[in-house]
């Protein structure tokens, strides 16, 4: 397997290696490459890099998607079982103490889906930083414009 300095691999690789579902490694919270090894150290920390294929999860960079979808998503969820549990006539401290169990559980659960769903989405899509494609006649290379002024 080639790499590159931008943790790119050959075309020939890519094919081979995508072979692992982004939707099952994002569900799984497993490693985009390979689809072995988890890719959480802890709760809701990134490894460095996968144990098995030693993938670099540093370049992945999910920003706040995975955060602002779980709180759009469970927001609504969160008040339509809300409203439910008020229609059963539950005590208010009962009410309470479920729905902020629920919000809490779900938060997490949701966020490490979500996060390893963008991780693996960005690896299958193959996106990252900008790059301008230089195209000669001869070579066809990819040149990193972060450098250059
Ligand atoms: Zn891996």
């Amino acid at each position: 397997m080639t790499k590159d300095k931008t943790n790119k691999i050959s075309e020939t690789d890519q094919g081979q290696l995508r072979s692992v579902s982004p939707y099952k490694a994002g569900l799984f919270c497993l490693c985009p490459r390979c689809g072995e090894a988890p890719i959480y150290d802890g709760l809701l920390d990134v490894k460095e890099h996968c144990e098995h294929c030693d993938y670099d999860f540093s370049a992945a960079d999910t920003g706040d998607g995975a955060q602002v979808f779980v709180i759009l998503v469970l927001g609504v969820i969160s008040v339509l079982v809300g409203v439910f549990l008020f229609s059963l006539g539950l005590p208010q401290w009962a009410l309470l103490l479920i729905l902020i169990s629920f919000v809490i559980g779900g938060s997490i659960w949701m966020l490490r889906i979500f996060k390893a769903l963008f991780i693996a989405l960005q690896y299958y899509h193959d996106a990252g930083q900008a790059v301008r494609v230089v195209d000669d006649a001869d070579t066809k290379e990819k040149t990193d414009i972060r450098n250059e002024d």
